[in-house]
């Protein structure tokens, strides 16, 4: 492996093992940073240079085992005996925690991932705000007592499953991170996370982070490596209890079968091809600004991105041309000038939406794109966004989830014409309505098959109250809000005869 280079912070760029209160090196097993255990490093690439910038540990099967002993042990120990109160005070200081070093961690996610330093922030304060609403609502959850034969009193339990497993992507790390372990920790579980090869640094120094706001050792417990290693090994463990991911089709596929040998449950966030569905109708100032930020931000990498916009025919000529201004305007550079758009994560991403680009540019009518700066660097993987007109439904731009700044514009004729376009792929994550007729709005929100449903607005990013998960290839189960809590705990139903 070639040495780590170092960098300045005032370039935005950083030597990662120094000015940091963790060591991104190590693996976080029982409270203990620790090499992995075949002693392998994975290198740490910036996606806005080529760069390489540091390296993580290649964790391995038998860090996987350490790690799930580790859980355990905090279950049988302070951990399993702790009030809900008391887990829900640790995650507020963690908030607190994260707030204050919220630049760090953007910096850190930015150099990593590439995300633009701005929405990098938006990310921090997002992570934060997940700690503080799950350590708010930790004891919040009760049970019920429920009415049966007299002479019985029966009253449920919300008891956490025990050591949950968390397998993350790289497009929100911080997110992802906050609303999964959150949920997991104010219920009680005790959490094996393995963050993705490509953007592990954030996950590294959160937990660094719980341990100063007062976890205990084992609670949280990070496994750096590859999917087909630690990823593998975490989801078939036998003593896992729950599996949480949030990725591909195909490795949410492997990660069920896994877990359904041991026969526990799974939660799937598994992307999209979500429809931002226009009609002429609609208030087209408020519509337009949403339009084309909805599937662009994190350079389209995005579960929920509205990369598929059906716009009924009498306005689809001005949103046409609208978007297409958008797209002249949009500018992709390297994440620490805060362009619109940052790089791609890696040069496997870039090649695959590559891939898709010159298919679109082969067979579609280009009606609006990006530029790339001359200030990136040759070595990041940018992309120009781009945009596709009059795209046929079944195209394979319009059906597969491409992951890159690529949108296609898709014209319907009526309202059942936008229900059929809209339901009409594998997916079915998110979809956003812009009309101002009431009554077709509700009609639009029962009639598409998705989990969530944006009328007059797209906020699918934002708001962890609000339940977030799939239907179809989408994935199953909630993450966020208090759906989140019921999903990572099970209910125990205890019946006492009393006479
Ligand atoms: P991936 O699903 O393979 O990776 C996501 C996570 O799963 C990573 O932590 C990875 O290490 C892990 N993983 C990989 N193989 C595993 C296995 N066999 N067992 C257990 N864990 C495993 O995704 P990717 O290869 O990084 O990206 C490919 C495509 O996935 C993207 O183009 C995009 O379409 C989709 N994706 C979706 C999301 C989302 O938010 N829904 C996030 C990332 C990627």
């Amino acid at each position: 492996m070639p040495p780590a280079r170092t960098f300045s912070w005032e370039e935005h760029h950083m030597t990662i093992q120094s000015g940091l209160w963790f060591d991104p090196t190590k693996l976080l097993i029982g409270g203990e940073w620790r090499s992995g255990a075949g002693g392998r490093a994975i290198a740490v690439e910036n996606p806005s240079t080529g760069e390489n910038i540091g390296q993580i540990a290649e964790g391995t099967a038998t860090d996987v085992e350490a790690a799930v002993a580790a859980a355990e042990a905090a279950l049988d120990g302070e951990w399993g005996a702790m009030t809900a109160t008391e887990r829900g005070r640790i995650l507020v200081r963690l908030s607190r925690l994260v707030t204050e070093r919220a630049e760090t961690l953007a910096h850190l996610e930015s150099n990593d991932v590439g995300k633009p330093l701005g929405q990098a922030r938006n990310d921090a304060v997002a992570l934060a705000r997940y700690f503080e609403f799950y350590g708010g609502a930790a004891d919040k959850i009760t049970g019920e007592t429920i009415p049966y034969q007299q002479g019985t009193t029966v009253l449920t339990l919300r008891e956490p499953h025990g050591v949950t497993a968390h397998i993350i992507p790289w497009n929100y790390p911080m997110q992802i991170m906050g609303r999964s372990v959150g949920a997991a920790l104010a219920m009680g579980n005790a959490c094996v996370l393995k963050p993705a090869e490509d953007a592990s640094l954030s996950a590294l120094a959160v937990a660094a982070l719980a341990e100063e706001a007062g976890l205990p050792a084992g609670v949280l417990n990070i496994v750096t490596g590859y999917g087909h290693e630690v990823g593998a090994a975490l989801s078939a463990h036998p003593r896992v209890h729950h599996v949480s991911f949030t990725g591909s089709v195909g490795t949410g596929r492997r990660i069920q079968a896994a877990a359904s040998e041991n026969v526990i449950p799974v939660t799937l966030e598994l992307g999209g091809k979500s429809p931002h569905i226009v009609f002429d109708d609609c208030d087209l100032d408020a519509a337009l600004p949403t339009l084309v930020g909805a599937c662009v931000q994190a350079a389209g990498q995005t579960c929920s991105a509205a990369s598929r916009v059906l716009v009924q025919r009498g306005v689809y000529d001005e949103v046409k041309r609208r978007m297409a201004e958008v797209y002249a305007g949009l500018v992709v550079g390297p994440a620490s000038a805060d362009h619109d758009l940052g790089p791609l994560v890696s040069g496997k991403q870039k090649a695959i939406v590559a891939g898709y680009i010159a298919q679109g540019k082969a067979e579609l009518t280009i009606a609006g794109e990006g530029t790339i700066h001359a200030d990136a660097p040759a070595g990041g993987h940018y992309v120009a966004p781009i945009l596709f007109a009059d795209v046929d439904p079944d195209h394979r731009l319009a059906q597969e989830e491409i992951f890159g700044p690529v949108q296609v514009l898709i014209p319907f004729e009526d309202e059942a014409d936008a229900i059929r376009i809209a339901n009409g792929t594998d997916y079915g994550l998110v979809a956003g309505v812009w009309t101002e007729n009431g009554a077709r709005q509700m009609r639009l929100a029962r009639k598409l098959h998705v989990g969530q449903v944006f009328i007059n607005n797209y906020g699918a990013g934002g708001g962890v109250e609000l339940p977030f998960g799939g239907v179809g290839k989408s994935g199953h189960g909630r993450e966020k809000g208090f759906e989140a809590l019921y999903g990572f705990s099970r209910l125990k139903t205890i019946s006492i005869k009393h006479g």
